[in-house]
C-alpha cells in the first residue's frame, strides 16, 4: 500500500548487514530517528560459518544478523523495514534525501547511509554458484583454516587481475596444502607468476572446466572427459555494485563508493560503509565482517555528529 505522505526521519540506512546494523545501533542509542531498510540478501548468506570475528568465530552469520536485528529493534526510534529501496533522490544541498521502497513506502531523510554491500558475480560454470560458500570459497582468510591439509584447486574465470588466481594458489600452497592445482580454465598464465607457481609446487591444469560436482570435502571438477577430485576449490568472483546504488551520482571506483575518514561520500548528505565503500586512502578494499562493523560504527558516530553540529548551529 502506498503512503501519500513520506515518513520524515533523521537518517535512512540502506542495508542491515553488519555495517548497517551497527550504524543503526549507534544512531538508535543516540535517540536519532532512523529507518533501516533491508532486502534480506547479506553477502555471506551462502556460508554456514563466519570466521575471524572475535567472540563469534565459527558461528553462523545468521546468528550475528538475528542478534543485531534484536538489539536494533530494542530502540523504538529505529524502524526496521523488510523491503527493497527502489528509488533514491538526492536533489539540492539543503533538501532531504528521498527514498522509495518496493512495498510502497517513502521516506525523507536528512542523511542517507548506504550499507548495501556488493554482489558477487560468481562463475557461470555449472555447479560453481550452487557450491559458493560451501566447498567453493573466495577467501583463504575466511575459509583457508577450515580446509587445511586438503587437496585444493584455484579456479580461474575471467579475473580482473590475471595474476590473482595464481597468487592465491601460491598463498594456499605456502599456508594450507602441499597439493594445490591452478585450474587455468584455458586462460593464459601471466609470465610474472609462472616461475613462482613452479617454485612453490603448484600444479597446472589447462583444460577448460565444464562442470563442478560433489560436496564440500569431495568435489569433482570436470575437465575434458576426466573428473578431478579436490577437497575444496577457491574462486574469487567479480564484485559488482548493488542495483540500489546505481542511481546515486557519487564518486566511485569499481564496485565501491569512495568515502573519507568519516565515511562521507562525495555528496555531504550521503555516507557509505561496509563492503560497498572504500576509503580514499585505502590501497585495496578489505571486505570482512569486522571491517564492516567498524566502518558502520564510524558512520553512525559521524552522522550523529554531523546532525548535532547542524542542529546546534555549530556550522
Ligand atoms: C561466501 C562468503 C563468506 C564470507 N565469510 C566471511 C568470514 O568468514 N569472515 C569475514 O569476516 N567475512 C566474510 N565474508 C565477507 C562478509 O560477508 C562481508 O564483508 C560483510 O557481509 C559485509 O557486510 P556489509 O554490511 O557491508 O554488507 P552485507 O552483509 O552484504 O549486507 C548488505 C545488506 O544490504 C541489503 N541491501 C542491498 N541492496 C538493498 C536495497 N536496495 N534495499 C534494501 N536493502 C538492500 C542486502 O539485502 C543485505 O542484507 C564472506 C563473504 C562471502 C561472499
Amino acid at each position: 500500500m502506498s503512503s501519500p505522505i513520506p515518513d520524515a526521519v533523521e537518517v535512512a540506512v540502506i542495508g542491515a548487514g553488519p555495517a548497517g546494523l551497527t550504524a543503526a545501533l549507534v544512531l538508535g542509542r543516540q535517540k536519532r530517528t532512523v529507518v533501516l531498510v533491508d532486502s534480506g540478501q547479506p553477502r555471506n548468506a551462502p556460508a554456514t560459518e563466519m570466521h575471524m570475528y572475535l567472540g563469534l568465530d565459527g558461528r553462523s552469520p545468521k546468528d550475528l544478523r538475528r542478534t543485531g536485528m534484536e538489539e536494533v529493534a530494542g530502540h523504538p526510534n529505529v524502524e526496521i523495514v523488510h523491503s527493497t529501496v527502489t528509488g533514491i533522490e538526492v536533489t539540492g544541498p539543503d533538501t532531504p534525501v528521498s527514498l522509495a521502497t518496493s512495498d510502497g513506502r517513502s521516506f525523507l531523510a536528512e542523511r542517507l547511509l548506504v550499507t548495501a554491500g556488493v554482489r558477487d558475480d560468481v562463475s557461470g560454470i555449472p555447479g560453481v554458484a550452487a557450491r559458493f560458500g560451501q566447498g567453493v570459497y573466495h577467501c583463504p582468510f575466511c575459509h583457508g583454516h577450515e580446509v587445511d591439509g586438503r587437496r585444493l584447486a584455484v579456479l580461474t574465470d575471467a579475473p580482473e587481475n590475471p595474476a590473482q588466481p595464481g597468487l592465491q594458489a601460491v598463498y594456499l600452497a605456502t599456508h594450507f596444502s602441499r597439493d594445490v592445482t591452478l585450474l587455468t580454465n584455458g586462460h593464459p598464465v601471466p609470465d610474472e607468476i609462472r616461475e613462482t607457481l613452479a617454485r612453490n609446487g603448484v600444479g597446472l591444469e589447462h583444460r577448460p572446466v565444464t562442470e563442478l560436482g560433489g560436496t564440500d570435502g569431495a568435489l569433482t571438477v570436470s575437465v575434458g572427459d576426466e573428473d578431478l577430485t579436490f577437497g575444496a576449490v577457491f574462486h574469487t568472483p567479480r564484485e559488482q555494485p548493488r542495483d540500489s546504488v546505481l542511481g546515486l551520482d557519487l564518486e566511485t571506483e569499481g564496485a565501491h563508493i569512495l568515502v573519507d575518514w568519516q565515511q562521507r561520500t562525495s555528496d555531504p548528505r550521503v555516507f557509505a560503509a561496509g563492503d560497498c565503500a572504500r576509503r580514499r586512502d585505502d590501497p585495496v578494499p578489505l571486505a570482512f565482517v569486522a571491517r564492516a562493523v567498524a566502518a558502520g560504527q564510524a558512520a553512525g558516530l559521524w552522522i550523529d555528529q554531523d546532525l548535532f553540529r547542524a542542529q546546534a548551529g555549530l556550522g
